[in-house]
């Protein structure tokens, strides 16, 4: 079944309010296993909206419309609709009975047009609004299901979990089962790349890629009569996919994070950790400690951003300071080597970068960042480049710090494994 989001509204199309009801309906069509190739915004326009709606119906089973169902001259949406199905508007008792209830549980007068809510093209199915007046509904015909909801997301999201999922779900068929796989250290563009043969010949299981801060995460979803037949689906895809990105792989747990998978792996090999953190400013202690049992291995952070915490707390040579600055790799190198020198921590992570916006030279252009990470001793130092505001950039180091801990943990876990240490 294919499903077409149209959302209503000159607002949107003015830029004055986000149109986060077409995420969070694409997301949720998504989850149902229901396939959605187009989205449209339309302005308060009956003509224009009539046009949109031929348009969908002409290539979509499911139209989700939001928005218009106000009771003003401007919310046309259910007008629209009726007349474009050829279904006559008749004054719904309970629709018209709930919005009295409404009102006067809330001693507020009723205006004329807002029995305009509690008319309902004939037939319909009525999705009931517990947290506003209009009444969402699923007019059917042989073309088209359209399923018309209120525009404000307090009336619509609950809407759409109580009422129409349900009533989806009599199109989907069976059960949707999601398999997730996260990965660090590619870019969507080269996650995207490596799975391009599997992503073009894909139907059932479907795959879709998902960018983060420094991780691209992978949903394969199996539709099927049963969960068991579902899962068959899903293992050769996923096992394909284990097989192309390897370690880069941190987890295939939907609740487990980055910060998490790097906690679970130092406790696993009994290892402490500590941190100094210039231009991040704690920000990966932060996430680091908003794992719950990190206190097994979490030691101490510092915040070093000023040269003298850094050569007070870490010991960075002065020297080192002036001949190269506080931003370079010689800087975090000795960060992670003063770190584990004074703490006796076995992994010790030293972040130091420019953030912007200012302060930046062509040498040393903002969104450079070094990271020190040291495994017992073993100084790996990476020359980080990033894009975007300060914010953006520092959430970037944290991303890429957690990446560096974890490859760095792995590999000296897997030379101690083999012998070679
Ligand atoms: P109302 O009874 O409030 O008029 P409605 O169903 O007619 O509801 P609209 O008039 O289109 O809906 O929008 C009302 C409000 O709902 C908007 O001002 C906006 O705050 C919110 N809204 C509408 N559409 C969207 C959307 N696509 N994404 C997010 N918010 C939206
Ligand atoms: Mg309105």
């Amino acid at each position: 079944m294919t499903v077409e989001i149209i959302c209503v509204g000159t607002e949107i199309l003015l830029g004055n309010i986000v149109n986060t009801n077409a995420a969070y309906l694409a997301g949720k069509c998504a989850d149902l296993g229901l396939v959605n190739y187009y989205q449209s915004v339309v302005g308060d326009n009956a003509e224009r909206l009539t046009e949109s709606l031929k348009l969908a119906a002409g290539r979509s089973d499911i139209v989700i419309l939001s928005g218009g169902l106000g009771p003003t001259e401007d919310d046309l949406t259910k007008e629209v609709a009726a007349e474009f199905a050829g279904k006559a508007l008749v004054m719904n008792e309970e629709c018209r009975d709930r919005i009295r209830t409404y009102f006067e549980a809330r001693k507020m007068d009723i205006s004329e047009n807002n029995w305009k809510q509690a008319m309902i093209p004939e037939d319909a199915v009525i999705f009931q609004n517990n947290n506003g007046t209009a009444p969402g509904m699923a007019i059917e015909t042989e073309m088209v299901k359209m399923i018309l909801l209120p525009g404000p997301p307090n009336e619509l999201i609950p809407m759409f979990e109580e009422s129409v999922v349900p009533y989806l779900k009599q199109f989907t068929p069976g059960v949707i089962e999601s398999q997730i796989v996260k990965i660090c250290g590619a870019s969507e563009s080269r996650v995207e790349t490596m799975l391009k043969d599997l992503i073009d010949r894909q139907s059932n299981p479907t795959i879709a890629t998902y960018a983060k801060t420094g991780e691209v995460h992978i949903r394969v979803t199996a539709m099927a009569p049963n969960k068991k037949e579902a899962a068959k689906l899903l293992k050769p895809v996923v096992k394909e996919i284990k097989s192309r990105f390897g370690n880069d792989i941190y987890t295939t747990e939907p609740d487990v994070t980055l910060e998490k998978a790097v906690v679970d792996l130092l406790i696993a090999n009994n290892m402490t950790f500590t941190c100094a953190e210039s231009c991040t400013g704690g920000m990966l202690s932060a996430r680091l400690i908003s794992v719950p049992g990190v206190s097994e291995v979490y030691k101490a952070g510092f915040i070093t951003y000023s040269n003298k915490a850094k050569r007070k707390l870490l010991g960075v040579k002065k020297l080192t300071l002036e001949k190269y600055g506080a931003v370079s790799s010689q800087t975090a190198k000795e960060m992670a080597k003063g770190l584990l020198a004074d703490s006796k921590c076995d992994v010790g992570v030293a972040i130091t970068g420019l953030a912007g916006p200012d302060g930046g030279t062509k040498e040393k252009p903002v969104g450079l960042v070094y990271i020190a990470c040291s495994v017992r001793g073993e100084i790996t130092v990476k020359e980080c480049h990033f894009r975007g505001n300060r914010d953006k950039i520092r959430e970037s180091a944290v991303s890429y710090a957690l990446m560096l801990t974890r490859s760095c943990l792995l590999e000296y876990i897997s030379k101690v494994t083999f012998g070679k240490k």
